[in-house]
């Protein structure tokens, strides 16, 4: 599933391809992937037709892409989902499995494909209703958590702190893969409940979120199954995972075998003897 590194990786690699691009025509093949938030319906304008692209934005792992005249496409990717830009329009069949498409006056196009379809495509009518309605709660992004945030959210908790981390409410675009990296890089069990983190402990897993993620991002994220940037190209962040994937094999750091159980209803692996 794309967490906060592959779709910021879209979002970087989309960006200088449709940015100032007018859309000519769009088109919604299943309706039923399609939201519409308060004030906005699917309608032409509402789905770009004729306006052109002016910006694009992120919190956690929704994408947003704004046009000229106000609208926003909020496009989640759920667990399959590929946001791409082609330079010939799709040739649509069943297998593509591509549900909306844009396209562009230099006749290239955005594509919004989604075989298991758990993403979707919300329309706004500006970017303050989606924020509003969508992006609320969401918590902080994993770009920008620090120490105390996650203390005072999380401070009281009983819930296992790799559980508090898969909560996107508290922070928003890591998942499975880097909630299990981050922890690993902090130094601490996945297990343990978050009343027992000290303050100090916080502030080492906040950092190692930023790190982590950060460095996920600079290999074009992590990519296992379905996951491409916006150019078709995979990411080689799978190759440095230090213990996503890895349950039984050996600790990269200390060679004791990594542990593997399911927490948060994730399966979850981690190093009994370097996270305490
Ligand atoms: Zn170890």
């Amino acid at each position: 599933m794309p967490e906060l590194p592959e779709v910021e990786t879209v979002r970087r690699t989309l960006e200088p391809r449709i940015l100032g691009r007018r859309v000519v025509a769009a088109k919604l093949r299943r309706r039923d992937i399609c939201e519409t938030l308060p004030g906005a319906s699917l309608g032409a304008a509402d789905l770009f037709e004729g306006a052109a692209i002016s910006a694009t934005y992120r919190h956690g792992k929704q994408l947003a892409i704004e046009a000229d005249n106000g609208r926003v496409i909020c496009i989640h990717l759920g667990m399959s989902g590929v946001l791409s830009w082609s330079t010939a329009l799709p040739k649509f069949t069943v297998r593509d499995h591509a549900h909306a498409w844009w396209h562009l006056d230099d006749d290239s196009a955005m594509v919004f494909a989604d075989p298991r379809r758990f993403g979707g495509v919300w329309l706004s009518p500006d970017m303050a209703t989606l924020r509003r309605e969508r992006w609320a709660e969401l918590g902080i992004d994993g770009l920008l958590v620090y120490g105390r945030a996650l203390h005072q959210a999380l401070g009281q908790s009983a819930r296992s702190v790799k559980a508090a981390l898969l909560d996107q409410g508290v922070v928003a675009g890591v998942g499975n893969i880097y909630a299990d990296e981050s922890l690993f890089a902090a130094g601490i069990a996945p297990t343990r409940a978050c009343l027992t983190v000290s303050e100090a402990e916080w502030e080492r897993l906040a950092a190692s979120i930023r790190q982590v993620l950060g460095d996920a991002l600079d290999g074009g994220g992590s990519t296992l199954r379905d996951y491409r940037d916006a150019n078709g190209q995979q990411g080689t962040h799978q190759l440095r995972h230090a213990v996503y994937g890895r349950g039984g094999e050996a600790c990269l750091t200390c060679r004791s075998m990594l542990q593997r159980a399911t927490l948060g209803q994730r399966t979850t692996v981690w190093c009994a003897t370097c996270q305490r």
